[in-house]
């Protein structure tokens, strides 16, 4: 059994594990990240991510902004259209880089988690599924499936959606919300442009370097932009009530994915049908979307959660990841603050929770409540969400929820006294 009870043991090897890690190391802190899948390529499964200004500031923090450059590519636009009626909003992301002091990115899942995979090394231990734990007044000791126990001073709960460690600390909650929509990936490489089974010539280099784009249909959505290496990710979202319409009533989205797929978007406006089109079915990744209501508490004196495992949310604002991320930075800081002040755990962890818990709930609210606005079904509702996109998104929407999203408490303070000198379009 290991046992060092100055060592944070951090359970689980996503984004936010691996970064706790690296935050705590730079923190001074030693860190060790277990991680059930037994190879690394099986806990980076996914495709593309946004990884937003507020999520760059905090990677600024611990040093690791130069690495994400290596693999992102840098946004620069974000577009919203009606797959009917056209242009809807058109943001300046560069606007808001500028504004926060820091690009945002986009990345394929598995370079970031390759890249943050690399900076751990052995501080990554695979094949480690965690069972259960107990707390004492010394430190915490956790039960692997396998039978082994590590033993360390905190234990971070980086497991995701359905981590183990939130369930016991929280045995009576009920499961994750389901969103009610499926999310189904995938990724398109320049090696697959013409060539049979690829996308027809030119689909690719019609597509923008640097623009995110969103276009909204009636129940469904579909957004594609580029990553770092050139490939385009792309994702169509159906509501269940899409779901349940274009598949077979006992499998809505399992078999003949790909198919079923076009039927619904095979009249969208290009590039989508060529997208969805391209490449084996095994390649589109069906992902359902879920969250949980925000908790008032989701720490012990020495056990708490981070990313997913603390406030999973849906995936309409683009932040889990970031908050992740944001999350994981912030508890390094905490946990560092308490090793120099001698104040202990408890007390770290209780100051983690002040500077997370109520941000990520407003986080997680509007990212839900965006999640209803976007799957609205009845066209004349669609037609007037379309409109009220066109004219007021940007003072309404956008502003509001760019400072909710890219506020955080790293770097430097905004520059400005709001979004009303920026320029959207
Ligand atoms: C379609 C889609 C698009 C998204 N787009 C974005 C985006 O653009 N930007 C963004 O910020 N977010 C996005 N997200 C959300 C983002 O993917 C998640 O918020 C993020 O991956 C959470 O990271 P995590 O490390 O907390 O959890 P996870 O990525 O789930 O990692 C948890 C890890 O813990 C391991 N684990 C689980 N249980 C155990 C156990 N018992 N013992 C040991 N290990 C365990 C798992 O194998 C896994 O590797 C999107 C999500 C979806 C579904």
């Amino acid at each position: 059994m290991a046992d060092d009870r100055n060592e944070v043991i951090v359970m689980g090897g996503g984004i936010a594990g691996l970064t706790t890690v690296l935050a705590l190391r730079a923190a001074g802190i030693g860190a060790t990240a277990y991680e059930r899948a037994p190879a690394p390529d099986a806990a980076s499964a996914g495709n593309g991510l946004v990884v937003w200004h507020n999520a760059v500031l905090a990677l600024r923090a611990i040093g690791l902004e130069e690495e994400l450059d290596a693999v992102g590519a840098e946004l620069l636009r974000y577009r919203f259209r009606s797959r009917r009626t056209g242009s809807l909003a058109d943001w300046s992301v560069a606007d808001g880089a500028r504004r926060y002091g820091a690009p945002a990115y986009t990345v394929s899942r598995p370079a970031l988690h390759g890249m943050l995979r690399e900076l751990v090394g052995d501080d990554l231990v695979l094949g480690a599924r965690c069972a259960g734990f107990t707390e004492d007044a010394d430190g915490v000791t956790v039960r692997l499936d396998d039978g082994r126990e590590v033993r360390g001073g905190v234990l971070v709960g980086a497991d995701g959606l359905r981590s183990t460690v939130r369930r016991v600390l929280m045995p009576s909650e009920p499961p994750p919300r389901y969103a009610g929509m499926t999310a189904c990936q995938g990724i398109v490489s320049p090696g697959a442009e013409g060539v049979p089974g690829g996308v027809p010539g030119g689909v690719l280099d019609a597509i923008p370097e640097g623009v995110f784009v969103n276009t909204f249909g009636e129940g469904t959505w579909f957004v594609y932009y580029r990553l770092g290496d050139g490939s385009v990710y792309w994702d169509a979202v159906l509501d269940d009530r899409t779901g349940r319409r274009i598949g077979s009533a006992a499998s809505p989205l399992g078999t003949g994915l790909r198919a079923a797929l076009l039927r619904e978007f095979g009249d969208w406006p290009d590039p989508v049908p060529a997208l969805i089109a391209a490449g084996p079915e095994a390649d589109v990744l069906p992902v359902g979307i879920y969250d949980r209501d925000p908790v008032p508490r989701w720490s012990t004196d020495r056990v708490t959660l981070v990313g997913d495992a603390a406030q999973p949310m849906t995936f309409n604002l683009g932040q889990g990841a970031n908050q992740a991320i944001e999350g994981s930075v912030v508890l390094a800081e905490c946990l560092a603050t308490a090793a120099g002040t001698g104040s202990g755990p408890a007390a770290a962890l209780a100051a983690y929770e002040r500077r997370r818990i109520a941000r990520t709930a407003r986080v997680a609210r509007r990212s839900r409540t965006n999640g209803v606005l976007s799957s609205r079904h009845n066209p004349a509702v669609c037609l007037l969400r379309d409109a009220f996109m066109r004219v007021a998104f940007d003072r309404l929407v956008y502003r509001k929820t760019y400072r909710l999203t890219m506020d955080t408490d790293f770097g430097a303070p905004p520059t400005g006294t709001g979004h009303q000198e920026d320029s959207h379009r």
